[in-house]
């Protein structure tokens, strides 16, 4: 199965407070936007005047823009009780 169709089987159940915020004003001084390329499910995407947005609607949780963020701008939890991403295995 391709990764792919993995991420098609997962649920989201998407919490409107997001557990995930990004300082957009450290990307503006990111110069190779790594974020854009290691998000498996690109809730990374380029902005207008070299920044980043982001949105948490399809998140797998898997924690890696926190530990690559090469700015720190990026500040993460897991969503409330009852909300984020179900595997399905
Ligand atoms: S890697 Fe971090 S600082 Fe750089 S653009 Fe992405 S979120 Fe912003
Ligand atoms: S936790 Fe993983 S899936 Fe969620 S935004 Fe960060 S890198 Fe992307």
């Amino acid at each position: 199965m391709s990764l792919t169709e993995r991420l098609s089987t997962i649920h989201f159940t998407v919490d409107e407070t997001p557990h995930i915020t990004v300082d957009g004003g450290r990307c503006l001084h990111c110069a190779t936007h790594p974020c854009l390329v290691f998000c498996p499910t690109r809730c990374f995407t380029p902005a207008d005047a070299g920044g980043i947005s982001y949105s948490h609607a399809g998140c797998v949780e898997c924690g890696t823009c926190l530990v690559l963020c090469n700015r720190a701008a990026v500040t993460w939890r897991y969503p409330q009780g009852g909300y984020g991403v179900a595997y399905r295995f």
